[in-house]
């Protein structure tokens, strides 16, 4: 599932490609009847034609196209959730026409296209005035000022669910998704299944580091590709290469030699070492 670093490594990929450029035409697959919210699929295209993208950026899991007003109407705010198995491709004139799972498809005043791609049609988009909205309730960027480590104590303080439950809350820190929660918790040597409120100071000072640091690691892997992720070329992350216990249940713990394990947390699959996480 594409998490912050797999967003951003689409966000900075897509910047140069469409900043400037103008929405020709927009389709939308009528087997994908959840992507538009909010609005219907013919009211979306009409709004998107004529626009011109003026900035991308990101909110937590978010993708935000910032789009003009043309003739004294308000900009407006296309966001994008890629959920489980979206994904979003830049495609050059010329360049076939062959994408799996095509959802939607945006034409672009340079010929080439923007394709919305989407295995099992979880994702949605908006076209909105008030961005608010849709992103107003998500927690501190991990990567931003407001994240600090007396933030995370708060945030941890207030519940008695597993520390991962807190770390998959988006409203409690925005842009974290399965695979960093345990990536996170193993580089801080916390146990998943420990109660939020119950975390040491030095463990919490421990988990806001370790947060960062796979976050920034992951970010110049370009993501993880477990199953679809792919960037905006439609090439995969490297970074699934190199996590310490996601999805390594059985395998040896690179750290002490034990079996990594995997219990559920939240309905969540999660992995850990039983050795190096207390
Ligand atoms: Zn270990």
């Amino acid at each position: 599932m594409p998490e912050l670093p797999e967003v951003e490594t689409i966000r900075r990929d897509l910047t140069p490609r469409l900043v400037g450029r103008t929405v020709a035409r927009a389709w939308v697959a009528p087997d994908a009847p959840k992507l538009v919210q909010g609005r219907t699929a013919a009211s979306f295209r009409r709004a998107l034609a004529g626009r011109r993208i003026e900035s991308l950026d990101r909110r937590g899991k978010y993708l935000l196209l910032r789009l003009d007003g043309p003739d004294g109407q308000a900009g407006l705010t296309w966001i994008v959730h890629l959920r489980m198995t979206g994904g979003l491709i830049h495609r050059l004139p010329g360049s076939g026409d062959d994408d799996r799972f095509l959802r939607a498809r945006f034409v672009l005043d340079d010929g080439s296209e923007l394709r919305y791609v989407d295995l099992r049609k979880l994702g949605m988009m908006w076209l909105v005035e008030d961005e608010e909205a849709v992103v107003g309730k998500l927690g501190p960027e991990p990567l931003g000022e407001g994240f600090t480590p007396e933030a995370l104590r708060l945030a941890l303080s207030r519940r008695a669910a597993p520390v991962k439950s807190v770390l998959l809350d988006q409203a409690a820190v925005a842009g974290i998704g399965n695979i960093y929660a345990d990536e996170a918790l193993f580089e801080a040597r916390v146990r998943p299944t420990k109660r939020a409120d119950r975390l040491s100071r030095k463990a919490v000072e421990r988990l806001h580091w370790a947060v960062r640091k796979v976050l920034v690691e992951a970010l110049g892997d370009r993501g993880s590709s477990f199953r679809d992720y792919v960037d905006a070329e439609g090439e995969q992350g490297m970074h699934q290469l190199r996590v310490k216990v996601f999805r390594r249940t059985g395998e040896p713990c690179y750290v002490c030699g034990s079996k990594v394990r995997r219990v559920k947390v939240g309905g969540r699959s999660t992995h850990y070492c039983p050795k190096c996480q207390r």
